[in-house]
């Protein structure tokens, strides 16, 4: 079965292995003129294949392709936009073993959580195709003078530039209530793992999303994403990615003021009181930040214990580390395979010596796997006895690493959460409903979850505060972003208007 769906995915990317991976621009294949440069197996260190930087003419070709396709896009009726939308959703579905199987092959993921994400972009297109046909309704305010009322239209072509930790999950996220709202797109995939947006791409036009609508151009951050974040035709500018590369494609777009939506990195908190359900607690602890091999902007990477439970919760959770299962990210077993990349696997493993110069205890993992081969397999990591002064609590490591501290009473544990540059998410356990509402309320982050792990409602806000991001996701919010609102008044036709110059 592992090694069944290991070729699924080697078949789905094959038609790009002999000339690398090029672009889709404006309903086709484009192959890449550009430098190209190796994709790497993460389960293996060996190359994968290979894509291309795009030229800049490329991508003004990409960028022509979705200004010349956005007022016919912007004016199909939305009911129109909803058929569309919900085919590409079938197809999602139709496909969700093969876009599972590319993931767990370009990014390194587990079958166990990829199958669920390909369904999960299913549903992203599913809900905001739902949301269409109201996407540009608006407001009556009237005053005893005047009817305002407002509307709302597609801001334009868009930029959507995606990290590499889901890929297709996120891209979906993005691009559906993008195309829903009536904006055409250009999407850059993360150069680590660009696979499985190219079948987002084909399965959009397979469904009947007209040529140009929906493009997607292949390259690196600092060439492509740089040059499509500047490009006058892009209107707005959706990102999810690192919090300092927020900061550069926000003066990459000042020149030409564009609108931006980022969805950055995290270090969120997870606290737990005395009078939890201790059990659940350490479930959801376990899962939110040692899934998806910790490459999870909402990983709860800070656990915060109340020090009368410390040493007998850090005890059970040290015993669950220690028992994850790493390996083949095929296996459906596997709960942890590879980080994504050798850059990304020497940062995630520098953390060990910081963790103990900075005074913290290594309770589990800390470094590579023995399993590991050429391939990026980190032991899952628990560093305990840490506080906040320390670096393993204050900056994100996206990987499977948690950093333990100890909290002593209310005060301390939201002092404590909110001691950090970001602001995503964060999680909260206790039975005392009066604290949770206290807690969550001082909280300074965009989302909490109390006596849950991260589960997502399409029609709830998305995204983080401080350092983790501007503006959300989800719902009507999606739409805010996509679109222009505008006001239009109309008097009643009595009212006193000055008269000059009589
Ligand atoms: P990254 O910022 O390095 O790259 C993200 C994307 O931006 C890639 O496609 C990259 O090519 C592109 N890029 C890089 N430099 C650019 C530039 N100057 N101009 C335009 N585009 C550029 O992030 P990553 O390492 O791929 O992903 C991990 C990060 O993503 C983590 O910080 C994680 O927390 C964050 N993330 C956040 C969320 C969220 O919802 N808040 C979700 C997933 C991941």
């Amino acid at each position: 079965m592992t090694n069944a769906r290991r070729d699924t995915a080697l078949n789905a990317i094959a038609p790009h292995l002999e000339a690398g991976l090029g672009h889709f621009i404006n309903g086709r294949s484009v192959p890449g003129q550009g430098p190209s440069f190796d994709i790497i197996d993460p389960s293996t260190g060996d190359k994968l294949g290979r894509t291309h930087d795009a030229t800049a003419e490329e991508l003004n070709q990409a960028v022509a392709a979705a200004s010349a396709a956005f007022p016919a896009w912007s004016a199909t009726p939305g009911e129109q936009r909803k058929k569309i939308l919900h085919k590409v959703a079938d197809l999602i579905v139709a496909r969700a073993d093969e876009i599972a199987a590319v993931e767990c092959l370009d990014a390194g993921q587990a079958w166990r959580f990829m199958s669920k994400a390909a369904l999960r972009g299913a549903e992203n297109f599913r809900y905001f195709g739902d949301l269409a046909p109201s996407a540009a309704d608006g407001q009556s305010l009237p005053t005893t003078e005047h009817m305002n009322v407002t509307t709302r239209t597609a801001i334009g072509p868009v930029a959507v530039i995606t990290p590499w930790n889901t890929p297709f999950m996120l891209s979906t996220w993005k691009i559906a209530p993008a195309l829903a709202s009536g904006c055409t797109v250009v999407h850059k995939p993360a150069e680590w793992s660009p696979y499985s947006a190219r079948l987002l791409v084909e399965i959009a036009h397979e469904a009947g999303l007209p040529p140009g609508v929906f493009n997607a151009v292949n390259g690196l951050g600092e060439t492509t994403g740089k040059r499509l974040t500047e490009h006058p035709g892009i209107k707005a500018i959706a990102f999810v990615g690192e919090s300092k590369t927020g900061s550069a494609i926000m003066r990459q777009g000042s020149e030409t003021l564009k609108r931006v939506h980022f969805e950055l990195g995290g270090k969120n908190p997870v606290v737990v009181f005395e009078d939890a359900d201790l059990e659940r607690a350490l479930d959801a602890t376990v899962f939110m930040i040692y899934s998806l091999n910790g490459q999870r902007c909402t990983s709860s990477s800070r656990l915060l214990v109340q020090r009368s439970i410390y040493d007998a919760f850090v005890a059970r959770l040290t015993t669950r580390v220690k028992n994850l299962k790493v390996g083949d990210p095929f296996d459906p077993a596997t709960e942890v395979g590879p980080l994504i990349h050798q850059r990304h696997f020497d940062k995630v493993a520098s953390y060990a010596a910081i963790a103990q110069q900075d005074g913290a205890r290594i309770a589990a993992g800390g470094m590579p796997c023995p399993r590991a081969g050429k391939g990026y397999f980190f032991q899952p990591t628990l560093f305990v006895d840490a506080d906040q002064s320390m670096r393993i609590a204050q900056e994100e490591i996206f990987g499977p690493v948690l950093t333990v501290i100890p909290f002593t009473d209310e005060a301390d544990a939201i002092a404590k959460a909110n001691d950090v540059e970001y602001g995503l998410a964060g999680y909260l356990w206790t039975n005392d409903v009066g604290r949770a509402l206290r807690v969550s309320g001082a909280l300074q982050v965009g989302m909490v979850w109390v006596n849950s792990e991260n589960v997502r409602h399409l029609a709830t806000p998305f995204g983080g505060t401080k350092s983790s991001g501007i503006g959300r996701d989800g719902g009507d919010w999606s739409f805010d972003f996509y679109m222009e609102t505008k006001n239009i008044a109309l008097a009643f036709g009595h009212h006193k208007i000055q008269r000059l110059g009589v």
